[in-house]
């Protein structure tokens, strides 16, 4: 992963170092120039046979592209000095250093020259040295390098003191092997190891307002297009009941000829049609179940760290501990605890689920969702654990309650208490929606006790 950034930024300097005059240098460019100039006739001498050694025409390619990373990297050298010395606003006619940068490179008119300009105005960072020294050794082009300073600037902010250069060098190693992309991918991962207490929470947290289906557009050929936003945790649950469902399906041994596409879109009509006809009965199907690896002690303390996903099409999907705490109250998720080593921990906890005999009662008691006002039905909800499973909670019916999935996330994310009341109606669960009374919960039973 992008732990060891420094060694690949490191491992190609050197080379282009060397004391060379400006005259010299600029007597080389010309060579290089020339050396490229009507090119294409000398390309029949390259030998055939997939260039191995280096001698073919994948290596030339690689040293072409090298040299024109070098290019690029020279362009932010010498705009960021120009910008030093004032050069670009001078002259009878005042330009902007975009303009000035589109003058004199011509080239970047096709784009590229707003991005020249935002990397070299931030060439003279200290902070920013990493980055420099990535771009001057051709390791990380201009465009990969303005969304590195773009994404450590939003995260600054956010991390714990002390972690700007590990991030730093995170961006670079993820931005330099798989384009901007990686770059923003990587986030979450930054964000659980660096980010300050609940950061990532906050940050998931924020994206599930923008879960959203579009109504269907029907354009009169018989088929009909939605538009699908997932948060990351709607993601993972759908990604592990799509994986087993969309694995292509040979007929009489032929080929299964359906595109991945087309698979994933029948799956999800399967799948809607099998919730749909499970009706009222207890149970989940075990081959969507979805396997989050977490530490016991970020399950624990529930702010810091992540859990990741673990198996099928969509494995390392990052979740935010909160998420996860949630996930593993009920069945439909598998959290795998592992130690301070990564050893396996949760074999001592086995009884995590509540039982299908406990769950009919369960639906019997409740009726359906708990959360005052809400009326699901209880084939639609989770069995919650009134004390979380994180928390050490027993799957017992005194402390089980039914919450549909919305409610569940509030009761989780809001931390409030619930608790078994016996009343003249029998048993009901009774929420305390005061912000944090489940930690008060928490502290009163901690002191009852025994030391
Ligand atoms: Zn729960
Ligand atoms: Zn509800």
């Amino acid at each position: 992963m992008w732990y060891g950034g420094v060694s690949v930024v490191a491992s190609s300097v050197g080379v282009m170092e060397g004391n060379l005059t400006v005259e010299q240098r600029r007597e080389q460019i010309a060579a290089a120039r020339e050396a490229l100039a009507g090119f294409d006739g000398s390309l029949w001498q390259v030998p055939g046979g997939g260039g191995g050694g280096g001698g073919g025409l994948a290596g030339l390619l690689g040293e072409v592209d090298a040299l024109g990373a070098m290019c690029e990297a020279a362009k932010v050298s010498i705009v960021a000095e120009a910008m030093e010395r004032g050069e670009t606003s001078e002259g009878a006619a005042a330009m902007t250093l975009t303009q000035w940068v589109r003058h004199h490179a011509p080239s970047t008119r096709a784009g590229g020259a707003g991005q020249l300009v935002a990397v070299a105005q931030e060439f003279g960072k200290p902070v920013n040295a990493p980055v420099v020294l990535a771009i001057r050794s051709g390791v990380l082009p201009v465009r990969s390098a303005a969304v590195v300073l773009a994404e450590a600037d939003r995260l600054r902010p956010l991390l714990v003191e002390g972690a700007q250069p590990h991030v730093l060098a995170g961006l670079i190693e993820m931005a330099a092997q798989h384009g901007p992309r990686g770059c923003r991918m990587v986030r979450p991962a930054l964000l659980a190891r660096y980010g300050q207490d609940g950061e990532l929470q906050t940050q998931q947290d924020v994206a599930r307002r923008f879960v959203s289906l579009s109504q269907p557009v029907e354009d009169g050929t018989g088929t009909a297009e939605y538009r699908l936003v997932l948060d990351v945790e709607g993601k993972a649950v759908l990604e592990a009941a799509l994986g087993p469902l969309s694995a292509p399906r040979p007929v009489q041994g032929d080929r299964d000829l359906r595109s991945c596409d087309q698979r994933r879109g029948e799956a999800l009509v399967t799948l809607v049609r099998r919730a749909v006809a499970a009706g009222e009965q207890v149970g989940t199907n075990p081959k969507a179940q979805l396997v989050v690896t977490m530490d016991w002690e970020s399950l624990v303390a529930g702010v810091r760290g992540a859990g990741v996903t673990v198996g099928g099409s969509d494995t390392g999907t990052i979740l935010a501990p909160e998420t996860v705490r949630r996930l593993a109250c009920d069945a439909s998720v598998v959290p795998v605890l592992l130690g301070s080593e990564g050893e396996v921990l949760d074999q001592g906890r086995a009884v995590r689920f509540f039982t299908p005999a406990q769950t009919r009662r369960l639906w019997l008691r409740d009726g359906g969702c708990t959360y005052p006002g809400c009326s699901m039905p209880p084939h639609w909800t989770d069995a919650h654990h009134l004390v979380h499973w994180a928390d050490f909670g027993t799957s017992d019916l005194g402390n089980a309650a039914l919450l549909c999935e919305r409610h569940h996330t509030i009761v989780h994310s809001r931390r409030y208490a619930g608790q078994v009341v016996h009343g003249d109606a029998g048993e009901r669960v009774e929420w305390d929606r005061t912000l944090g009374s489940y930690d008060q919960l928490l502290a009163r039973r901690a002191a009852k006790e025994p030391a």
